[in-house]
């Protein structure tokens, strides 16, 4: 056997063997494949193999899309076929409501180019009579997806890697991991039958890989001990039930084609022909989370015990909208463990503070996004990054924080929620609230609604007593829209207060910090008591992390960075450290996130409230532009508090970030509340701060800013400094401006402004990009949006069509900045 490998693949399931065959195919040649049991023996083998493309991430999306088309190719390349049904995918819609989730996912759809249909009640009821219609509003169709069979795919994407000269090993347990300085040590046992159960033999090899990929599946947990990181990866039970031939489709199919995949989600079932009869899959409520500590070795191929009771409502609704299936029993049913996270996506890409350890765990629908982790993971590896941006998949979007319990309530909620209206403004309930800042409960009891951000509970928006977020809703303007228009002008015309406790802060200092971060970061490196906004590059030259970064001393930085993105920004960050700390000199990194609250104030009278305040010998020239200019930092002393004043406001207003002792927070919210109300101060959440930042073309992390596009190609040329040398400034010279962003005023629907996923066209139908944010400018009266679109269409006053709810609306194209283009309300004097 092997025992030398550039990439040791762990796991034999869908994943795994579509990431081992996508290495190979992207060049890698000494790659092997280890499996503790038989190929497919974890939950790929009893998956229903439904391929649905329907999907709201534009990630996951693409990574559907890739497998849907590389499935189809696949028998030509090995000659095994794998059975792909290209029945198409029918989703159903019983209320307006469903219809407009639809409608807001078939722009993402066609940002991706995913070809779909709509379909009338009519029409469905002609095209497949055995399906009841007269409750229906409508139906989207996907004609180019339906099932394949699991088993036979793996196996020939197995067979296609063996071609690419991927060796393959079976019963082959990994079992310890050790890191080398340039490759892993994966101490490896052989696996034998005893009793029906599999177990470890005496033997054992070490295997040397450069690289590790673990697709462990169902094993996620034992991986994260081995690897002595943490994974929310855990199954939960998911039941499917074969019926036996159903008479009038029998009938029906001796002239007809086979029925597509009928998904009625607000009954929340899928179902499929399965040799005259029917497959049905519901996502029910109950579903409990299952190998929490890890799988027992008597756990193989195996199931749990069907649980009919649980499943009843869906399988009454399945009869409700097919009538012919009432009379048909039962032949056969499936539980099994299905892997899921928190949030549902997949975990894919670097290990949180190793190596050359990738992980591809916690997949939920594995056969459908096997083929494109494969491609995209496989990318990662060989080229550094994906041509799309992985960041929603990453393994660390979940931070330190994150335990077992918290992974099994969320998971199990995550599955019950499979089928429920994903409106983009949901909020999900389960485990909280965990994290919290002190003020948490001060502005609960103000009526702060608040969102789930990287565990924190961070207010959206203040509504009166009695307001039911949840029944308020909407793939339209929500019922919360009023409340976030009214903060929206208070920060434009009065004064407003948020909390951004959330925010990621490191401490990085040293005598190595000023070279490092000089070379880490796009911008100049600001002067003491300044600030700067600046670029940490991928090595492709895409965008990683965005920082303001304040330089405390000479050797000294505070950086600010998003607050969803914690263990993300702190892994890259120390990682790069470590490489270069021998040629820079010490540096020191400290996570600072959960030490210090900050508040944003801001709107023209935030200088008002401060002065009110601040302990100064004059308080009245404390934070004037002479003692306190635009852009730079300082402490100050608010009543009792201590605060490093930064002077910047993400809303694009008058305003200071107060970054305070974390344990002074209800000190100092009490404080500015009362100076506060002297100027009709509002609270404020992140729902109408991230309308004001898009009037001021600010970028978000994680929408406008990704791996997927450089500085240059989000337009921010001036914070990329190109007299000095910077990780990845070859590589972003190199890739040129593909398309760039621009900011847009919709003249869009009466009753709803766009979520950041629509599709652009110009004049002429042309597809010429999308939008990745969206909102309602309260500056401009109308809907506004940021996005990408081709460069050659990025000129002001270009008017493009952006699709909303099937229509086309007008979006013009407005200079950057268009809420005070010249930043003087920013710069004001007082
Ligand atoms: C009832 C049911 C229906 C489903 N229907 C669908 C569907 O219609 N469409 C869809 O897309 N998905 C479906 N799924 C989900 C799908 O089955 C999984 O998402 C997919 O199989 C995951 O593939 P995987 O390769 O990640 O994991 P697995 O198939 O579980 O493979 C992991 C492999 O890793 C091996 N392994 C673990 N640890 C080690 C180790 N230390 N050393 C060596 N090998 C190791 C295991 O033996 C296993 O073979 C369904 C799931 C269930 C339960």
């Amino acid at each position: 056997m092997k025992t030398h490998v550039k990439a040791l693949v762990v796991g034999g399931g869908a994943v795994g063997t579509s990431i081992a065959y996508h290495l190979a195919r992207a060049g890698w040649d000494d790659v092997m494949l280890l499996e503790r049991d038989e190929l497919t023996s974890g939950s790929t083998w009893h998956a229903a193999g439904l391929l649905p493309l329907f999907n709201m991430s534009f990630a996951t999306t693409h990574i559907h899309k890739y497998s849907v088309d590389f499935y189809k190719s696949l028998e030509a390349e090995t000659g095994l076929n794998a059975g792909f049904a290209v029945v198409g995918n029918l989703r159903m819609a019983q209320t307006q409501a469903r219809m407009d989730e639809y409608m807001v996912y078939a722009t993402t759809a066609e940002t991706c180019d995913v070809p779909f249909e709509w379909l009338t009640p009519a029409q469905i009821r002609e095209r497949w009579p055995l399906v009841r219609t007269e409750d229906l509003e409508g139906a989207i169709f996907h004609p180019t997806d339906g099932y394949i069979n699991p088993a036979d795919v793996t196996m020939a994407m197995a067979k296609g890697a063996r071609q690419r000269g991927v060796v393959i090993e079976r019963r082959w347990q990994a079992d310890a991991y050790h890191w080398r300085g340039d490759h892993w040590d994966v101490t490896c046992t052989k696996m034998v039958e005893r009793g029906g159960n599999l177990v470890p033999s005496e033997e054992q090899i070490v295997i040397t890989a450069e690289h590790v990929v673990t697709a462990t599946g169902n094993h996620a947990q034992r991986t994260a001990k081995l690897l002595g990181i943490k994974i929310p990866a855990i199954p939960v039970e998911h039941q499917f039930i074969v019926t036996e031939p159903d008479a009038a489709l029998v009938e029906w199919r001796k002239t007809h084609a086979e029925h597509p995949v009928l998904r009625d989600a607000d009954a929340r079932w899928y179902v499929r022909e399965e040799r005259g009869g029917w497959i049905l899959g519901p996502y029910e409520d109950g579903a409990p989370a299952r190998f929490e500590h890890g799988v027992p070795d008597t756990f193989r191929a195996d199931l749990f015990p069907l649980d009919l009771e649980r499943i009843e409502a869906e399988y009454m609704a399945m009869i409700h909208r097919i009538p012919s299936s009432e009379s048909v029993g039962l032949k056969d049913d499936f539980n099994g463990p299905i892997c899921y996270t928190p949030d549902g996506n997949p975990l894919v890409g670097p290990a949180p503070g190793l190596r050359n350890m990738w992980l591809a765990e916690g997949f939920s629908f594995g056969i459908t996004a096997a083929g494109g982790t494969g491609y995209y993971l496989a990318q990662q590896m060989v080229e550094g990054e994906a041509e799309i941006d992985m960041a929603s998949l990453d393994p660390k979007r979940y931070g330190s924080w994150m335990t077992t319990e918290y992974a099994a309530r969320k998971n199990e909620e995550c599955y019950a929620h499979v089928f429920i209206l994903h409106h983009p403004d949901e909020e999900r309930e389960a485990c909280r609230p965990l994290r919290t800042a002190p003020a948490y409960d001060r502005q609960k009891a103000r009526g702060a609604q608040f969102g789930h951000v990287n565990g924190w509970d961070r207010p959206n928006y203040y509504a009166p007593p009695g307001f039911d977020d949840q029944a308020s809703r909407s793939f339209r303007r929500g019922g919360w829209w009023q409340y976030a228009v009214e903060e929206a002008r208070a920060i434009r015309e009065g004064v407003g207060l948020i909390d951004a406790t959330a925010f990621t802060k490191h401490v990085v200092k040293g005598p190595g910090a000023t070279a490092f971060l000089d070379w880490f970061t796009t911008n100049k490196l600001p002067k003491v008591g300044r600030i700067n906004l600046t670029y940490a590059l991928t090595a492709t030259g895409t965008t990683r992390t965005e920082y303001t970064i304040v330089r405390m001393r000479e050797d000294e930085y505070y950086l600010v960075s998003a607050g969803a993105w914690t263990d993300y920004d702190a892994d890259y960050l120390r990682k790069a450290v470590a490489d270069k700390e021998a040629g820079f000199g010490r540096i020191e990194v400290q996570n600072v996130t959960t030490q210090w609250g900050v508040f944003a104030i801001a709107g023209p009278k935030s200088r008002d409230v401060l002065k009110a305040v601040v302990n100064d010998a004059d308080p009245a020239t404390a934070l004037s532009n002479k003692r306190f200019p635009w852009l730079s930092a300082r402490p100050i002393e608010l009543g009792m508090c201590p605060v490093n004043a930064i002077r910047v406001a993400y809303t694009g207003e008058l305003g200071w970030e107060l970054h305070h002792p974390i344990e002074m927070q209800n000190y100092l919210f009490d404080l500015l509340e009362k100076a506060g109300a002297v100027h009709g101060m509002k609270l404020v959440g992140a729902r109408a701060q991230n309308w004001l930042r898009q009037e001021k073309s600010y970028r978000a992390f994680g929408t406008e800013l990704g791996r997927d596009a450089t500085p240059l190609e989000a337009d921010l040329p001036r914070f990329v400094d190109l007299t000095k040398e910077f990780h990845g400034k070859a590589p972003m010279q190199a890739v040129g401006v593909r398309s760039k962003c621009v900011t847009l005023l919709i003249d869009g629907p009466a009753d709803a402004d766009p979520w950041g996923r629509e599709v652009l066209f110009a004049q002429d139908g042309t597809r010429v990009g999308r939008l990745t944010s969206g909102g309602y400018s309260v500056a401009f009266g109308k809907s506004i949006g940021m996005g990408y679109v081709r460069p050659d269409l990025t000129v002001v006053g270009t008017t493009l069509k952006v699709r909303m709810f099937r229509e086309l609306w007008d979006a013009v194209i407005v200079e950057d900045s268009p809420y005070d283009p010249a930043n003087a309300t920013i710069r004001m004097d007082g």
